[in-house]
């Protein structure tokens, strides 16, 4: 089944707010085994909004449109729908009744405005609005459905999960499907990932490829004749995709690497102290953004100030002076002194240059030294993170979590 997506708002197209439908929608119709094919964003005006829906329906099985079913003399959508698809306009008494009831209780009049919230292409199914007053539509016409969504977020997404995602399963277990899962990949970019799993990609499910900072994460899909199918297909190939990019996989679909950090130190029962330089807290705050991390994350120092870093982690002033705050030597000092500090089993260092300025031709921005301390020994590994300032950022809170991911895995091998 393939949809498209029609979202009206004059604010959108002006940027005042951003639409959020579209990912929301877009990430809950995969999830029930729709196609979004294409989407499109048109103010509050209901000639171009005919326009597009005419194009719509040539296209698409379902087309969701969001907005203007309120009481003002801009929301225009379901008007246009009944004038496009050749309906009349038809009262829903049980609606009008229930806004009626609604103004009595607030001692208002029911203006001819909010009257009009009661009034729907005629044959709609009428969607009841938990949260709100504006009922939403769902039409089938023609072998085409449409479902109609009122634009303030809170109210779309409980009129979709409870009236549409039921109705919407009971229709795609009839017909083909698309499903997709993520499998996520660290240590290694966009370019590498391809080289290792491309000729995997075969007729039957896709492979595509989606670079995050210090991330790529590979969505593996297929469209098939029923759900089962597609899993199948889907589950196939990611077991082959995960065999070949081996320990680079840290995870699967909505997971992070904090998570699976902080889920590997707990089934060691092995706890973790930081020493934050260029990440300023960064790698702190995802590890603590996950629920029970006090487990296992003892705490971060962030280690900004050269007198800091000596002060309070021992790195020797001279050290300083002769490596440079950006060494080699300076990440395993400060990786030490955190562990010490906290009476932690592994420490973990990061210093580095995220930029703009303070680059050298020696030391460019994006030079990143990140050490781990470890009862075993310590070592400290290079990297050099391309693009601005919260890339490296990013880049360098990820590479410091994937070495300690794989020191838990892996065992220490200074
Ligand atoms: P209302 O009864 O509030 O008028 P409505 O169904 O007529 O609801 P709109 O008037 O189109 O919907 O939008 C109401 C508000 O919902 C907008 O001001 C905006 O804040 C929010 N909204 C609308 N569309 C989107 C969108 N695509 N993404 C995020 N927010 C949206
Ligand atoms: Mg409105």
């Amino acid at each position: 089944m393939q949809a498209e997506l029609i979202f009206t708002g004059t604010e959108l197209l002006l940027g005042e707010i951003l639409n959020t439908h579209a990912q929301y929608l877009g990430r809950r119709l995969l999830a029930l085994g729709i196609e979004v094919i294409l989407h499109t964003t048109v103010g509050d005006n209901w000639e171009r909004l005919a326009q597009v829906l005419r194009q719509s329906l040539q296209r698409a099985d379902l087309i969701i449109i969001t907005g203007g079913l309120g009481p003002t003399s801009d929301d225009l959508t379901k008007e246009t729908v009944a004038g496009v698809l050749g309906l009349p306009m038809v009262v829903d008494e049980p609606t009008l009744r229930s806004l009626e009831e609604y103004a009595a209780r607030r001692r208002v009049a029911v203006t001819e405005g909010v009257a009009k919230q009661a009034c729907f292409p005629a044959g709609a199914r009428i969607l009841p609005n938990p949260v709100g007053t504006a009922p939403g539509a769902l039409l089938e016409h023609q072998g085409k459905v449409l479902v109609l969504l009122p634009g303030p977020p809170g109210e779309l997404k409980a009129m979709f999960e409870e009236a549409v995602v039921p109705y919407l399963s009971s229709l795609v277990g009839r017909g083909p499907v698309i499903y997709s899962r993520v499998i996520k990949v660290t240590g290694l970019g966009e370019v590498g990932v391809q080289q290792l799993i491309g000729d995997l990609e075969g007729e039957q499910a896709s492979i595509a490829y989606l670079a995050r900072p210090g991330e790529v994460h590979v969505r593996v899909s297929a469209r098939a004749a029923g759900a089962e199918q597609a899993r199948q297909v889907v589950g196939d190939l990611l077991g082959r995709v995960q065999e070949r990019l081996g320990d680079y996989v840290f995870g699967f679909d909505d997971e992070v690497l904090e998570e699976v950090v902080g889920r590997l130190l707990a089934e060691r029962g092995l706890t973790l102290a930081l020493a934050e330089s260029c990440t300023g807290g960064l790698i702190g705050a995802r590890l603590t953004s996950v629920p029970g991390s006090s487990r296992y994350f003892l705490g971060s120092l962030v280690a900004y100030h050269n007198r800091v870093k000596e002060k309070v982690l021992g790195v020797p002033g001279e050290l300083l002076q002769s490596c440079g705050a950006v060494s080699r030597e300076v990440a395993v000092t400060m990786a030490r002194g955190a562990r010490l500090l906290a009476g932690a089993d592994i420490g973990v260092g990061v210093t580095g240059i995220a930029g703009p300025e303070g680059g050298t031709p020696d030391k460019p921005v994006g030079l990143t030294y990140i050490a781990l301390d470890v009862p075993e020994g310590s070592l400290a590994r290079e990297f050099r993170f391309p693009g601005r300032r919260e890339a490296v950022r990013q880049g360098a809170a990820n590479a410091a979590l994937n070495m300690v991911r794989l020191y838990l895995l892996r065992g220490f091998s200074g």
